[in-house]
This record gives structure tokens, C-alpha cells and sequence, in this order.
């Protein structure tokens, strides 16, 4: 992965963009959101909390992207499917 990653970066560097070559790779290490701030609770009628978690297409933005731990990423995938099952949430985009 971080191989792939390596040699994604020289190929942009080849491009021309040398500044993103410098760059450390995409994987920032942030706090869990919701482990940050124990007000949010995550409900799957909470449909502005989310939101936040699933992409424009309605796929549920990995845990590697957003940040989550692991027991919240299942929260939220949990939740996320439950509101789908309500139609709360779209499963896939119409839009093209
Ligand atoms: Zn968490």
C-alpha cells in the first residue's frame, strides 16, 4: 500500500508536481470525531450527523478518510444502513 503510494507520488513528481511529492502520504491521524466530542451521539434519525459520514454517491466514507475509530466506524455504518432501510438515506445517487 504504502509501496503503491510511493510510486504513485514519483509519478507526479515525472508530471511536474513536485511540491505533492514532498508531500507525507494522505494518511493523517486524526482523533475520532465522536469519540472527541461525547454530545454527538449518533442516531440513525440524525440525519445531519450523517451525512457527514457518507460521500455524494451515499457510500459510507471509509474509516481511513474520516477518521473513526473502529467502534465508531461500525456505529456509523450501522446507523447509515438503518437509515437507508427507512429511506432516510439514499443508497446509491441518481444522478450521473
Ligand atoms: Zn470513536
Amino acid at each position: 500500500m504504502r509501496r503503491f503510494r510511493e510510486e504513485k507520488d514519483g509519478k507526479e513528481k515525472g508530471k511536474g508536481k513536485g511540491k505533492a511529492a514532498k508531500r507525507r502520504p494522505v494518511t493523517r491521524r486524526r482523533a475520532c470525531r465522536l469519540c472527541a466530542d461525547t454530545k454527538l451521539i449518533l442516531d440513525y434519525k440524525d440525519l445531519r450527523l450523517l451525512q457527514q459520514f457518507i460521500s455524494e454517491r451515499g457510500r459510507i466514507i471509509p474509516r481511513r478518510v474520516s477518521g473513526n475509530c473502529a467502534y465508531h466506524q461500525r456505529t456509523v455504518g450501522l446507523a447509515v444502513k438503518r437509515a437507508r432501510l427507512l429511506a432516510l438515506l439514499p443508497f446509491t445517487s441518481m444522478q450521473h
